[in-house]
C-alpha cells in the first residue's frame, strides 16, 4: 500500500471518519455509558501479529469503528460522573485533526503555530490574573504541568546552581495538604528532592489545608536545620474540589521567603465561574500555576499548561542557549522553557474552542457544572437512602448510599461502586475520606443534564436495594 493518498482519497476517507464520528454522537444519549471490552478483543488486540502488507485504508478506518469505539473509557457520554475527565468539545476534535494535518513542531520559529500558542497562553494568563509578561507553556497534561513549575521551583530556590551541581547538599522541603494529587509527590521524586521532604499538611472539615499545621511544619523543619522552598496549594482538589486558603498561603510565603505553587488542573479554572470566583483570591499572587485545559476548557486530552510569573525564571531552568545568543527582545522558543523540543500544536484545538464559544461561552459552561453539583447535593439531601458526605464547591459531590439499619456501610459503597461499573449505563468511582468509602461524583461535562442525575441516584438506589436483598 502506498503511503501517500491523492486529495481525492483523502477527501472520501474523511467522510468515512467524520460520518462515523457523527453516528457516534448521535447514539451517544441512547448508549450505555461504557460497555466493556469483550475479553476476545482486548486479548486479540493485545496479541494480534504486526501487520505485514498493510491493508485498504477503508477496513482499517472500519476496524476502529467496530474494534475501538465502541468501548470507550466513557467520558465522552453525558453519564460520566468518574475522573476529571471531561468531554471534547466538537470544535476542539476538527481541531485535533487540523493541527494533525498541519503538523507543525511547535519548539519556537517563526511560523504561524508559535503565535496561536502564545495567543492562547496570553488569554490563559489573564483568566488567571497574571500579567502577559507572565512565562507560559502548553505541556501534555497537568502532572507535567505541575512538575515543569516546580523545577523552576527548585532553579530559583537552590542555594547553588542545580543545573550544574545537582540536588547535592540542598535539604529542599515542599509542602502539600494531605488531599494534594499525587502527581506532587511524583515530581518532588523526579525533581530529586525525595519524599521525605514532602510534607503532607492535615486538612480542616473542609478538606482545606489547615494552616496552623502548615506554620508548624515550617517552623519545625527549620529548627531541624533543612530548607523550606515551596507550598504547592491546590485550586480544586480531585476528592472534594476544595481551594486551599489561597491568600492566607500568599502571605505565609511571602513572609516565609517561599515559592507559591498553585495546582489548579481541575479547578483553576474554576475562577470564570461567578458563584466560586471570590475562592480564587490570592491565587495572581502565586509563583507558578498549573492548569490543564483538557479538562475544564473541553479541549480533547492532551493540554496541561505551566503559567510561571517571572518568565525570566523559566528560561533560565530550562534553556540551552547562552544568553549572548538569545533574541530577548523576540519571543523565546518553547523549548527554553520546558522539557520538550519536537512540541504538537496542541494550542490550536484550544484556540479554535475559544475562539468558537467565547470567554463567556467557558464562564456559563463552568457555572452550569457547578450549579448542576448543587442541584445534585439537594437530590442527595431529599433521598431517603442517600448520605451528602462532602458538598465540593466546585462540581464534586462525595455521598454514600446510607439506608438505615446497614451496619457495614464501607462494604456495601464499595461494593455498589464495582457493580455500578460493570452495569455501564453511569459510570462513576469512590474515593475515601476520612476513612469512609464514599461514592464521588465529578462533572466536567457540557452533555450532562438534570435527568442525567436523577439516573445516576436511581441506579445506585436499584443496585444497592439489589445488594440489600441477596
Ligand atoms: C488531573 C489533576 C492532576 C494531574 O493532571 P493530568 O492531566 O492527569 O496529568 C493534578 N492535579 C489535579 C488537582 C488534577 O485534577
Amino acid at each position: 500500500m502506498p503511503i501517500d493518498m491523492s486529495p481525492d482519497e483523502f477527501k472520501r476517507l474523511g467522510y468515512q471518519v467524520i460520518d462515523t464520528l457523527a453516528q457516534r454522537l448521535a447514539e451517544l444519549p441512547d448508549t450505555p455509558t461504557r460497555s466493556t471490552i469483550p475479553q476476545e478483543l482486548s486479548d486479540a488486540l493485545l496479541n494480534e501479529e504486526i501487520p505485514q502488507d498493510g491493508t485498504d485504508p477503508e477496513s482499517v478506518i472500519q476496524r476502529v469503528a467496530d474494534e475501538v469505539l465502541p468501548y470507550p473509557m466513557g467520558n465522552v457520554s453525558p453519564g460520566f460522573f468518574a475522573w476529571v475527565n471531561s468531554t471534547p468539545s466538537p470544535i476542539g476534535v476538527l481541531g485535533e485533526l487540523m493541527s494533525a494535518a498541519h503538523n507543525a513542531s511547535t519548539a519556537g520559529g517563526h511560523h504561524s503555530s508559535t503565535y496561536i500558542e502564545h495567543a492562547v497562553l496570553n488569554w490563559l494568563k489573564q483568566i488567571m490574573g497574571y500579567a502577559t509578561v507572565a512565562g507560559g507553556i502548553l505541556t501534555s497534561g497537568g502532572s507535567t504541568a505541575n512538575l515543569t513549575a516546580l523545577a523552576v521551583m527548585r532553579h530559583v530556590k537552590a542555594t547553588h546552581n542545580v543545573r550544574e551541581h545537582g540536588m547535592r547538599d540542598q535539604h529542599m522541603v515542599v509542602y502539600t495538604s494531605e488531599q494534594g494529587h499525587l502527581c506532587i509527590q511524583k515530581s518532588i521524586e523526579v525533581l530529586g528532592i525525595g519524599n521525605q521532604h514532602l510534607r503532607k499538611i492535615p486538612v480542616d472539615a473542609d478538606f482545606c489545608m489547615n494552616m496552623d499545621a502548615l506554620k508548624a511544619a515550617i517552623a519545625q523543619d527549620r529548627l531541624d536545620g533543612l530548607h523550606p522552598v515551596c507550598v504547592v496549594a491546590s485550586a480544586g482538589t480531585v476528592n472534594t474540589g476544595a481551594i486551599d486558603p489561597l491568600t492566607e498561603i500568599a502571605d505565609l510565603c511571602e513572609a516565609e521567603n517561599l515559592w507559591f505553587h498553585v495546582d489548579g488542573a481541575y479547578g483553576g479554572v474554576g475562577i470564570l465561574a461567578e458563584q466560586v470566583a471570590h475562592l480564587y483570591a490570592g491565587i495572581e499572587r502565586a509563583d507558578s500555576i498549573a492548569i490543564d485545559p483538557h479538562k475544564w476548557l473541553y479541549v480533547p486530552i492532551e493540554c496541561g499548561c505551566t503559567l510561571v510569573k517571572d518568565a525570566n525564571t523559566m528560561r533560565d531552568t530550562f534553556s540551552l542557549m547562552p544568553s549572548y545568543v538569545r533574541d530577548d527582545g523576540g519571543m523565546p522558543w518553547f523549548m527554553e522553557l520546558g522539557l520538550q523540543q519536537t512540541r504538537q500544536f496542541k494550542a490550536l484545538k484550544l484556540w479554535m474552542t475559544f475562539q468558537h464559544i467565547g470567554i463567556n461561552g467557558y464562564r456559563e459552561l463552568i457555572a452550569r457544572d457547578i450549579d448542576l453539583s448543587s442541584l445534585l447535593q439537594l437530590k442527595i439531601k431529599a433521598r431517603e437512602n442517600f448520605e451528602l458526605i462532602a458538598a465540593g464547591e466546585l462540581s464534586i459531590t462525595c455521598f454514600r448510599y446510607a439506608p438505615s439499619g446497614v451496619g457495614n456501610l464501607d462494604a456495601l459503597n464499595q461494593e455498589i461502586i464495582t457493580r455500578l461499573q460493570e452495569d455501564g449505563r453511569v459510570f462513576t468511582t469512590g474515593t475515601v475520606l476520612n476513612g469512609q468509602q464514599v461514592i464521588r461524583a465529578c462533572i466536567v461535562n457540557f452533555r450532562t443534564q438534570e435527568a442525567d442525575l436523577d439516573r445516576l441516584l436511581d441506579v445506585i438506589d436499584e443496585i444497592g436495594a439489589e445488594i440489600l436483598v441477596e
